[in-house]
């Protein structure tokens, strides 16, 4: 799709409707006047079939009729000539659960269409201890927010009292409800414990949550055990929720890390949706096809296992995730502390320059440092170096690119986000291809932990880099899309339907598990 084209079929996008037949339509044309009749567009009604011409009637939120309208008392035209007309997308892995706060709009959502986003990557927003908001405190204080909630109840209120633009649903962290037990430590829960923390998932699913997630790149999450991880996804299935994860690796131990998901979705009897499906480091380049295939066998076993993707070469992640999980133990204090330790930093580099399936080695994915670029920094007097890589700050330092990496961390209190330019075109744009000739379930929007949280423009928040990340992200997907020659009612559905469809009605073949993210 080009920019023209994408002028020309902007879509026109309704936020309070997720799908067509939310309400069911209507045989007769209702006597009561609609809210909003929608006339003269493409109608692409996220089914896959291709666009046909109708109104569309609109009365409290809800689609009420579908066809010739033109006699129809109505409140409001909206006159849609020259506009598609689609289904609001859905983000299966945004992350604006804090800047939701900032800017209730979250307008580069609402402007890409997005009207439904799931959050929750492992670090949920709830549930909340004052360990924790101690911990986190400059990450807060970041967006000028003062926490007054500790559950999902209270916070789920609080945004209800001060509404919202969109739509928007968590999970239940598998890391947060680790840090509220037991801290940032790597240990292992005792029995007691971890009952302490099923009870803490069984609450967060009475209160709301729609699963439990992980994300097991960051620290302190690669500390769980699978027994753990299972042990939590089972108290998420008996609220029929799912397990989303960010996996335990995404480089050359991918294949390992996707039997740990599938194996998750198999003993705790819970579906399984992984989030930004990936081949990512240079190692691991061409070997999309091989992850794909895993996922096709489970789900050829009967495991209801999805996934979902997006449209860039780059990830977007915590700086400090460069770093192996043991130099995480105890949190970012302690890891500054062994980053300044002549002894520890020169451990944690041999480590970093050692291949290893063990653990997600960024160092050993990027093709160098001029691939690491610099996107969101917390302390003002580095601001300069936004936008820049590490290659340019290692000059800039005169310093060896890992020593410019470890001591901008000490630097940021390991604060610093990063886009790490770490996989290939032809993988991406295979799992995009894979993606769009799916009708049968669909794609919605996500990027790297976080680059797809919402962005606003002035107030509180500082403008990075980053932030052209959240926002075109829709048109690089016309981009791949087109050059698979794919339909955009097609991806319409990948957006929409595939999303809301529960995964278990959908029919197993090769590509029915992909959905598309931001
Ligand atoms: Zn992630």
């Amino acid at each position: 799709m080009t920019i023209e084209h994408s002028q020309r079929w902007k879509p026109l996008l309704l936020s309070m409707l997720l799908l067509f037949g939310v309400a069911p339509l209507q045989s007769r044309e209702p006597a009561q006047p609609f809210d909003v009749v929608i006339t003269n567009g493409h109608i692409i009604d996220g089914t896959g079939s291709p666009w046909y011409s109708g109104d569309i009637g609109i009365r409290d939120g809800k689609i009420a009729f579908i066809g010739n309208l033109s006699e129809a008392s109505r409140h409001r035209t909206i006159d849609a000539r020259g506009m598609v007309v689609a289904p609001g997308f859905i983000d299966m892995l945004g992350q604006s659960e804090v800047t939701i706060l900032v800017d209730p709009r979250l307008p580069s959502k609402i402007y890409q269409g997005i009207t439904t986003e799931i959050t929750g990557e492992g670090e949920s927003i709830a549930p909340l201890n004052d360990a924790i908001l101690h911990a986190d405190q400059e990450q807060f204080e970041h967006y000028r927010i003062h926490p007054d909630w500790r559950t999902f109840r209270e916070y789920f209120s609080l945004l209800e009292k001060q509404r919202m633009g969109i739509n928007l649903a968590s999970y239940v962290g598998a890391t947060r409800v680790r840090r509220m037990v037991l801290g940032d430590n790597d240990v292992q829960p005792t029995p007691a414990q971890l009952e302490q923390m099923k009870e803490l998932v069984r609450q967060a699913m009475r209160d709301g949550a729609v699963g439990v997630s992980t994300s097991l790149e960051y620290a302190p999450a690669p500390y769980a055990k699978t027994e753990e991880l299972i042990a939590l996804a089972a108290e998420a299935s008996k609220f029929g929720g799912i397990y989303a994860t960010h996996m335990r690796n995404e480089g050359t131990g991918i294949l390992a890390a996707i039997d740990e998901a599938v194996r998750i979705g198999r003993e705790a009897h819970i579906p399984v949706e992984i989030w930004h499906f990936k081949v990512g480091g240079k190692p691991s380049w061409g070997h999309m096809p091989q992850a794909i295939a895993k996922v096709n066998a489970a789900r050829a076993e009967g495991l209801d296992v999805s996934a979902d993707t997006y449209a860039y070469t780059a990830w977007f992640n915590d700086f400090s995730a460069f770093i192996p999980a043991w130099a995480h133990d105890g949190g970012n204090t302690k890891l500054i502390e062994r980053l300044k330790d002549p002894a520890t930093r020169e451990r944690i580099r041999k480590d970093m320059l050692t291949p290893s399936d063990q653990w997600d080695n960024e160092w050993q994915e990027i093709p160098g440092p001029e691939a690491v670029l610099v996107g969101v920094v917390h302390n003002p007097q580095l601001l300069q170096l936004q936008g820049k890589t590490l290659a340019e700050i290692a000059k800039l330092w005169n310093k060896d690119p890992m020593d410019a990496l470890f001591d901008l961390l000490i630097e940021d209190h390991a604060l610093t986000s990063v886009a790490v330019f770490g996989m290939s075109e032809p993988d991406v744009s295979l799992a995009l291809q894979l993606s769009s000739a799916c009708p049968s379930r669909t794609f919605p929007w996500r990027s790297s932990s976080r680059g797809s949280l919402s962005i606003t423009i002035p107030p509180a928040l500082r403008l990075t880099a980053s932030s052209d990340r959240n926002i075109p992200i829709r048109a690089r997907m016309g981009r791949f899309l087109e050059s698979s020659a794919s339909t955009f009612a097609r991806s319409t559905s990948s957006f929409s339907k595939t999303p809301s469809a529960n995964s278990p009605h959908c029919p197993l073949n090769a590509c029915a598990w992909w959905t598309v993210a931001s």
